[in-house]
């Protein structure tokens, strides 16, 4: 079913023939209800506000995601991502299609690269991963959102630098009607809000986010 001719190897397990082996595709870590309303982060019975998103101003209406951000996840993310492999994009949406019913929305967008990083990867998983979902859900893929500035990297930063990093750090064009903002991992929600509230800005009536994964919060 997934034939990925390179590397040989699984990202995960190290197993040869596949980016990602069907034992390891088949044990991803798949986030399950009862969830968080909002921000879709697991809880013990349905709520409309966590702990984690209680008493934040999210610019999106709500955020899903097909699995966790564990170590395997991790380890797939990091190879999409840094070498380029194509295949991952039409496997990771697979994914989110099995968990993630398509969104009532008029289009998608994703979260814009940045321009060095794009320069050094020649690709962008989340515009990848856009794609491959608009195929499926059968909705338009508008390159809606760009960048203001560079940002610094947000790996390593804390919670608060995040959300400082990324405000007002996108711009959209025009955006009518209702749209479904597409990333590879949802982290803090920072980036999501600010690019939902750029939309917003920009004339979008409401803002979905959808990502192939989601860090937890420990406790
Ligand atoms: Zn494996
Ligand atoms: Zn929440």
């Amino acid at each position: 079913m997934l034939e990925f001719l390179l590397p040989q190897r699984c990202l995960c397990c190290g197993s040869t023939g596949a980016s990602v082996c069907a034992r390891c595709l088949s044990s991803l870590p798949r986030l399950e209800p009862p969830l968080c309303d909002r921000c879709g982060a697991p809880t013990a019975w349905p709520v409309r506000r966590c702990s984690e998103c209680s008493g934040r101003r999210l610019a999106f209406e709500s955020a899903r995601a097909a699995v966790a951000y564990d170590e395997n996840v991790r380890a797939i993310v990091a190879g999409w991502k840094e070498h380029g492999l194509r295949r991952l994009a039409a496997a990771a949406a697979d994914v989110v299609v099995a968990a993630i019913p398509g969104p009532p929305v008029d289009a998608l967008t994703f979260v814009p690269p940045d321009r060095e990083r794009l320069l050094q990867r020649g690709h962008h998983p989340a515009e990848r991963l856009a794609q491959e979902l608009g195929k499926r859900w059968e909705l338009p893929v508008l390159a809606a959102l760009g960048r203001t500035r560079s940002g610094p990297r947000q790996r390593g930063s804390s919670l608060a630098e995040r959300r400082r990093n990324v405000r007002g750090a996108f711009t959209a064009r025009a955006a009518p009607g209702s749209i479904c903002l597409v990333d590879d991992v949802y982290t803090s929600g920072a980036t999501a809000s600010a690019a939902a509230s750029a939309l917003r800005k920009a004339g979008a009536s409401g803002v979905r986010v959808v990502t192939l994964a989601r860090a937890l919060r420990l406790g």
